[in-house]
């Protein structure tokens, strides 16, 4: 059974097989060699090309050339079938790959402001509950660079400090909301430089949510967390106790972060926003109170919460 849901999650990433010999051969995909020579050993979970003579773990090979979901598959099955287990998965992990850096133009910086110094700026932040000990936390910044202008900024600090990132938000209603750097975000970790993690970190969506959680929170730039990701790779590596809270729409998304998480051996906690959409809406006192009430993940939760939904 197991087996062959092996050979299917295969046949997704690597084409179809054929049996020769007692081999499973695959198309490699290192060297991409016009006959099946990828040859596979489903009781090992191990891989060997008879051409390019690359061999390892298929779970490198997974994650190489697979999705997130692929391996999020994977470690599942290996995982039931052969009791591997977590520190194990841990440190077999390979390097992520560097995406190419997204790309920041300089010259946003030097032209800028503290957000609190801009009338307009502070208005709409005050609206969304933002103090200014929050602006002056998180460097937001008002540009005077014309396709910047009326957007607070958010640099992103990398670990050695220097800005690696930065999201752009309007505050007049008259553009486009959010403005991003183009290019990967596998490589970043919003502000890593205040991220301390043998603390519990929050994840969040966006960047308005993560500032009423402060400190060590980590927004995702989005509803979902990468296996191969730089974020994911630290996660698992300190076994850092993490708490997701995404917006109210995305309670799927959150459960299977929390899922990932948690077979990786984090200890993973959620909380499922009721009355409001999100956490950038609420006050600190609010956010906070989320965060208190949060439940640590088990899949009894999960299977409770599907059944009442
Ligand atoms: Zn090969």
């Amino acid at each position: 059974m197991k087996q062959t849901e092996k050979i299917s999650l295969l046949q997704s990433i690597f084409g179809n097989y054929k049996f020769y010999n007692q081999e499973y051969l695959f198309y490699c995909k290192f060297c991409n060699h016009k006959n099946q020579r990828f040859s596979i050993n489903l009781e090992k979970n191990c891989y060997k090309c008879w051409v390019c003579k690359k061999h390892g773990k298929l779970y490198h090979a997974i994650k190489t050339f697979g999705s997130g979901q692929d391996l999020y598959n994977w470690v599942k099955l290996v995982k039931i079938n052969e009791n591997l287990n977590f520190s194990t998965i841990v440190k077999n992990k390979l390097q992520t790959k560097v995406a190419t850096i997204p790309n920041v133009p300089d010259f946003i910086f030097p032209n800028v402001e503290p957000a609190y110094k801009n009338k307009q700026a502070l208005k709409y932040l005050e609206s969304r509950h933002i103090t200014k000990q929050d602006i002056v936390n998180w460097r937001m910044t008002v540009s005077i660079d014309r396709n910047y202008r009326n957007r607070i900024i958010f640099p992103s600090l990398n670990q050695f400090g220097q800005i690696n990132y930065f999201v752009a938000r309007d505050y007049t209603g008259r553009q486009l909301d959010y403005l991003i750097p183009s290019g990967s975000k596998l490589s970043i970790i919003f502000n890593e430089l205040f991220i301390d993690w043998q603390q519990p970190i929050v994840l969040t969506e966006g960047v308005f949510d993560a500032v009423k959680v402060f400190p060590n929170s980590i927004p995702l730039l989005g509803k979902i967390l990468s296996s191969h990701s730089l974020l994911f790779e630290k996660l698992t590596h300190h076994q850092t106790d993490v708490f997701v809270i995404l917006d109210r729409d995305a309670k799927k998304d959150a459960f299977f972060i929390a899922e990932m998480l948690s077979m990786y051996g984090n200890k993973v906690f959620v909380y499922s926003i009721k009355d409001k959409e999100d956490l950038g809406v609420m006050t600190h006192q609010e956010a906070q109170k989320c965060l208190s009430e949060s439940k640590l993940f088990t899949h009894k939760m999960k299977i409770q919460d599907l059944l009442e939904n």
